[in-house]
C-alpha cells in the first residue's frame, strides 16, 4: 500500500486536512505531520532560531499524526528526516482553504510543503480549493487528491517537479474536467488597512483584490474560473536563462575592467580572489 504523509498550512485543525486524510486512509498507509497553528503565506520559511517540537496526537485511520510547533517546510523535513519509521511514496499538503495559482504559489505554505518534499526526492502534490468560505466542501478536491496519488506512478513525473492542483469550488457535477494548465501572471493590488486596537494603538492588516492578469485558457486562473481543476507541473527552477545567456555578453568581460583591489598589508591578492582581478 502507498505509504502517504499528508501535511498543510492551514494547521493540524483545519477541515481541508481532515478532509484530505479521511480520503487518502481509504488507499494508503497515512501519516500526518502537519502544523500546530495556521501557517498560511510563511512560504518555504523553516524554524531555525526556535526549539521545533512534535506532539503525538490520536487521529483515526492513520499510522501516526503529530502536530509541530513549525512551518510547513519543518513539518515534511522532520517528518521525513526524524518522525517517520518510513520513507514516504508521495506527500499530500492541503487542502487548502484558498487558491494558490499565479503568485501565490511563492507565498504559499502549501506549496512550499510540496516543494520540500520534491527537494527531499519524494513525488508531491499540493491541493487547494477556490474558496474562504467556512462551510466549504472539500470532497470534491479530495477524490481528485485520491485519483492523482492512483495515478502517480504512470506520470512518471521528473525528479524535483510537483503537481500544483487547484479546484473550483463548485459542486462536483458542475466541474468541467481537468485543464493541465501553466502557471500565471495574476496579481494582488493590495493594501493595508489601518486600525486601532482597544485601547487606541494602530495597527495593520494586510487586504488587497485579485486580479486575474490572463486570457490564455492554460493559464492557472482563467482554468479554475471556468470551472476546471488546474493542474500546473512546478519546479524551483529560478534562473531566467534566456536572460544569463544575453547577459554573459555584457557583463562577464567587466571583470577585465575592474582595477586590482589593494589589500591591507603586502597588497597581494588573498588566494581565493580570481587572478586575474
Ligand atoms: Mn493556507
Amino acid at each position: 500500500m502507498t505509504r502517504i504523509l499528508v501535511t498543510n498550512d492551514d494547521g493540524i485543525g483545519a477541515p481541508g486536512l481532515a478532509a484530505l486524510v479521511e480520503a487518502l486512509t481509504r488507499v494508503g498507509r497515512v501519516a500526518v505531520v502537519a502544523p500546530d497553528r495556521q501557517q498560511s503565506a510563511v512560504g518555504h520559511a523553516l524554524t531555525v532560531s526556535e526549539p521545533l517540537r512534535a506532539f503525538a496526537m490520536p487521529w483515526e485511520g492513520t499510522e501516526l499524526c503529530y502536530a509541530v510547533n513549525g512551518t510547513p517546510a519543518d513539518c515534511v523535513k522532520l517528518a521525513v528526516s526524524v518522525l517517520l519509521p518510513w520513507r514516504p511514496d508521495v506527500v499530500l499538503s492541503g487542502i487548502n482553504h484558498g487558491r494558490n495559482t499565479a503568485v501565490n504559489i511563492l507565498y504559499s505554505g502549501t506549496v512550499s510543503a510540496a516543494t520540500e518534499a520534491a527537494l527531499l526526492g519524494i513525488p508531491a502534490i499540493a491541493i487547494s480549493l477556490d474558496t474562504y468560505a467556512m462551510e466549504a466542501d472539500f470532497r470534491a478536491a479530495a477524490a481528485i487528491a485520491v485519483r492523482l496519488v492512483e495515478l502517480l506512478p504512470q506520470l512518471q513525473l521528473p525528479e524535483r517537479t510537483l503537481l500544483n492542483v487547484n479546484v473550483p469550488a463548485i459542486p462536483a457535477e458542475h466541474i468541467r474536467g481537468v485543464r493541465v494548465t501553466h502557471q500565471g501572471r495574476s496579481l494582488w493590488r493590495d493594501w493595508y488597512e489601518r486600525r486601532q486596537d482597544p485601547w487606541g494603538r494602530e495597527y495593520f492588516w494586510l487586504a488587497g483584490e485579485y486580479e486575474l492578469c490572463d486570457s490564455d485558457p492554460d493559464a492557472d486562473d482563467v482554468a479554475l474560473v471556468q470551472g476546471y481543476i488546474s493542474i500546473t507541473p512546478i519546479r524551483f527552477e529560478l534562473t531566467d536563462t534566456a536572460t544569463a545567456q544575453r547577459l554573459k555578453g555584457i557583463l562577464e568581460p567587466m571583470q577585465r575592467d575592474v582595477p586590482a583591489t589593494s589589500v591591507e598589508g603586502d597588497g597581494a591578492a588573498p588566494e581565493h580572489q580570481s587572478a586575474r582581478l
